[in-house]
């Protein structure tokens, strides 16, 4: 049998936090407890907010924990290649839509319609995507793409949703509600969601659905702010043909508020905390490994 694979998927956007250590010791028992292999993956599409010394932090920071990984270490921004086949699929599907709206037009757009009551929001709070850009006429849309306007890609979830319905996953930590085992995923609740942007051609779900199949993972060990996320990338892994995880949400380190930990935490930075003389025994304490 193959070892299972197991990774740890920074996005190098701000120095780690205890949030992230507690993620990461928990990926590498995990791998060693079953005899399998951890891989670290630098999540970095987004050019406007990853920087290389937030990289570089994030393997001293690693390293100093005793965390071991194997190498090469994928970096997202070097294979969009690999995205923009699985963007291929999906459009040669039907599912996929340009949508010309910014992201002001979009707040307008659902003020608007909050006038007449309360809009649907997504599992993370934001509004869902308000327009029609989809029933734009293909003269239309062709017309927007030769001015040279901007646009995102957006996934069609309702179509997607009928090409794959009754989709599940096995849980085999917990959601925020205590959810456990096969789990119903109800992409539906996202909305339109988008696949990629002008400026970034392909976005987190996109990306971590390929990864993880291209990487063989087996056991996704996250936290738990992505369990509903999982619905979106159930439908995608379904619509591409590609294997299925097992997830593994894992509780969040909050603050002294009890607020989810953020890059901007810097109380809870392990930089800070090294520098003050905590020991990665006291870590492994802190986050409750210990
Ligand atoms: N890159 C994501 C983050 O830093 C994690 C992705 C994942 O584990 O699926 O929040």
């Amino acid at each position: 049998m193959m070892p299972p694979v197991f990774r740890f998927a920074p996005s190098p956007n701000g120095f780690l936090h205890l949030g992230h250590a507690y993620s990461a010791l928990l990926n590498f028992e995990r791998a060693r407890e079953s005899g399998g292999r951890l891989l670290l993956r630098i999540e970095d599409i987004d050019a406007t907010r990853c920087r290389p010394e937030y990289e570089v932090a994030i393997y001293e920071d690693l390293a100093w924990l005793g965390i071991a990984w194997e190498t090469p270490v994928r970096q997202q921004s070097e294979h969009l290649a690999d995205y923009r086949a699985a963007l291929e699929k999906l459009s040669a599907l039907g599912l996929v839509y340009p949508a010309f709206e910014s992201r002001a037009e979009i707040a307008k757009l659902v003020a608007a319609r909050e006038a007449d009551g309360p809009w649907p929001r997504d599992p993370d709070g934001a509004p869902l995507y308000p327009g029609d850009a989809r029933s734009l006429s293909a003269d239309e849309r062709s017309r927007l793409i030769a001015s040279g306007a901007p646009y995102a890609l957006r996934l069609d979830i309702a179509a997607a949703c009928r090409r794959a319905a009754g989709l599940t996953w096995n849980e085999l930590g917990e959601g925020p509600d205590g959810e456990h085992g096969i789990v119903p995923a109800l992409p539906e609740a996202w909305g339109d969601v988008i696949l990629a942007r002008k400026e970034t051609p392909t976005s987190y779900h996109l990306s971590v659905v390929v990864d993880d199949a291209l990487q063989g993972v087996g056991e996704i060990v996250r936290g738990q702010d992505l369990f509903h996320a999982t619905a979106v990338h159930r439908l995608l892994q379904t619509l591409l043909g590609l294997p299925e995880p097992a997830y593994h949400h894992h509780r969040l380190m909050r603050d002294g508020d009890g607020r989810k930990l953020s890059k901007s935490s810097w109380s809870t930075g392990l930089r800070e905390l090294r520098a003050a003389g905590v020991t990665p025994a006291g870590i492994r304490q802190l986050v409750g490994l210990g």
